[in-house]
């Protein structure tokens, strides 16, 4: 399989792209978004490293790139080092220099059954599966913004799921990159990392928050009725 079939991509508009990497086991296949803004462009979460996405991208040389990862899972940070710019929360800012199991859980991908259905253009087998390190060159807080030129992203720090995860809300256009925080599918928060006290806190947050389009670390997209139910429900499974 060749570097440009490896993924996927659908573009959701003239502006965003969501990519995919569809021969990588359901549990791990994560959407990456590019983001082409005025000034710069934004990249949202790099799969799993099994390619170069940078060269996947249609990003014009010497345009900068703006690479956000919205927490340190291994289906989220695979591609993170390929870019020079690298934004992530501080509470994972060690984690991404140092890429250990304990928070990305690649050990978990190393031992899924099925984890590929295809050999991927590095020829990596899930066995020898390694992320490469990605220290960030930018530490985000809540509140932070980030700027494209033509679009402004306000950082949420959305705890639960990760000690990091992170959103990211265009608030002049509701426009909304949830990371693994809320999507649309089975949401995880019994694992390593995980906190159940501080994900009621952002759902709670979430149940309330006004947007109008919310991307996913996976799934599909759906708008501010879906999310708000989503995180009501969770709300709801976790009282008594
Ligand atoms: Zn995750
Ligand atoms: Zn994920």
């Amino acid at each position: 399989m060749n570097n440009e079939n490896w993924f996927s991509k659908e573009a959701i508009s003239d502006r965003l792209t969501r990519i995919c990497e569809p021969h990588v086991h359901s549990f791990f296949r994560a959407n990456m978004f590019h983001v082409v803004g005025k000034d710069a462009d934004l990249v949202i979460d790099f799969g799993m490293g099994l390619a170069d996405l940078g060269s996947a991208l249609d990003i014009p040389s010497g345009k900068p790139v703006l690479a956000v990862a919205t927490h340190v899972h291994v289906d989220h940070v695979g591609s993170f080092h390929e870019f020079e710019i690298r934004l992530g929360h501080e509470a994972e800012a060690e984690a991404f220099a140092l890429m250990p199991d304990a928070d990305t859980l690649a050990d978990y991908f190393r031992t899924q059954p099925d984890a590929l259905t295809a050999v991927p253009p590095t020829g990596l087998t899930p066995e020898a599966y390694t992320i490469s390190t990605a220290p960030l060159t930018t530490i985000l807080a809540e509140n932070d913004v980030i700027d494209i030129g033509d679009a402004c992203y306000t950082v949420l720090h959305l705890p639960g799921h990760s000690p990091g995860s992170i959103g990211l809300l265009d608030q002049r256009t509701g426009e909304f990159f949830s990371g693994d925080a809320i999507y649309e599918g089975g949401l995880v928060d019994d694992l390593p990392g995980c906190s159940i006290e501080a994900y009621k806190v952002t759902m709670t947050r979430l149940s309330e928050l006004d947007v109008d389009i919310v991307h996913g670390g996976h799934g599909v997209m759906f708008g501010k009725d879906r999310l708000h139910e989503i995180a009501v429900r969770y709300l709801a499974s976790k009282e008594g």
